[in-house]
């Protein structure tokens, strides 16, 4: 326990003195506990995806959904993708766990397509780990065979952030996933560094503007001013755009007159369980959706 503390203390204060606190400490077991109870949730079966559905903005229908993972833990409860993601990174566990979860995906909405309820899009989110996977174009095809999803079908999200450490790789990367028929996002679209003269050389299909920028849409004209660039620049590079967190009437409306493609959020749906998102396809609530007049 002390070399952890040790080893803490010091990615913590990298040039500076820190004292060790029994928060920290705390913090530190905290960790520990749940590195090891991850490691056994892959078999113990307690991970489950709840999806989010993605709407047109012009004919109001659900043409697309995001894959989400939580982690029911016997003690925890209902564990957010934010607490675990980031320790799964770093002990490579997300490798097993993003499998699990692409073939989960792929399985579910195979068989909502086979059910007649609908042919949509679905989008997984790919980690740092996962990217740099020698054997990654090969894995998703593997799953595309196996589900037997026709690949058009399916959305990998990336970050900035990970196309942009090694650009050369990513480029070399990004076009064999496409080869595959595959649909590629930027997620978290703005929070991250990236190159505009870059982004022109990834084989990319979507910019999706990070939920940040969304918020205050109607409030700060910075904000709105930022968004209302994104779709543009989005559709002079011939993407498709959509915006996430979209809570409000207000929101919807302002992104709908902008000419955004899609939007993602609170507004439409939370994440919710399969025999949820079953029950709105088949209940079309999800063609409820109608601006109220201006
Ligand atoms: P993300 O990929 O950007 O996913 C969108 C997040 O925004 C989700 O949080 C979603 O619940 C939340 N969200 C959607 N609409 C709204 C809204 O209107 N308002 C607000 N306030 N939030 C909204 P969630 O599910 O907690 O996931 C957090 C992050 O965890 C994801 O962000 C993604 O980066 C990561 N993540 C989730 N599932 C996976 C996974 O299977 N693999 C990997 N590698 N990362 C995942
Ligand atoms: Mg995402
Ligand atoms: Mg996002
Ligand atoms: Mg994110």
């Amino acid at each position: 326990h002390a070399d952890l503390a040790m080893y803490r203390a010091k990615e913590v204060g990298r040039n500076n003195f820190q004292f060790y606190t029994p928060a920290m400490n705390a913090q530190v077991s905290e960790r520990l506990r749940i590195e090891s109870a991850l490691r056994n949730a892959l078999e113990r079966d307690e991970f489950v995806l709840h999806y989010q559905p993605q709407v047109d903005l012009r004919t109001g229908r659900v043409v697309g959904m995001e894959a989400l993972i939580r982690w029911r833990h016997p003690e925890l409860g209902m564990v957010s993708p934010n607490r675990f993601i980031s320790l799964a990174e770093e002990t490579g566990l997300i490798i097993p766990i993003g499998a699990w979860v692409l073939r989960t995906a792929c399985l579910q909405n195979k068989k909502w397509q086979r059910a007649g309820l609908g042919h949509f899009r679905i989008a997984v989110n790919l980690s740092a780990r996962q990217f740099a996977q020698q054997d990654l174009t090969q894995s998703i095809a593997d799953v595309l065979e196996e589900t037997g999803l026709a690949p058009h079908y399916l959305d990998i999200e990336l970050t900035e952030s990970l196309i942009m450490t090694d650009v050369e790789h990513a480029v070399e990367i990004l076009r064999s996933l496409k080869a595959l028929g595959l649909q590629l996002s930027i997620d978290d679209f703005g929070t991250g560094y990236s190159s505009l003269s870059y982004l022109k050389r990834f084989p990319i299909d979507v910019l999706k503007i990070d939920r940040s920028f969304v918020h205050d849409i109607t409030l700060d004209p910075d904000d709105a001013a930022i968004v209302v660039s994104i779709i543009a620049l989005a559709h002079n590079l011939k993407l498709h755009v959509i915006a996430e967190g979209v809570e409000t009437q207000e929101q919807f409306a302002y992104l709908k007159r902008h000419g955004c493609d899609e939007l993602q959020g609170f507004y439409f749906s939370k994440p919710v369980p399969a025999e949820e998102f079953e029950r709105l396809l088949r209940e079309h609530k999800c063609l409820a959706l109608e601006p109220e007049p201006a």
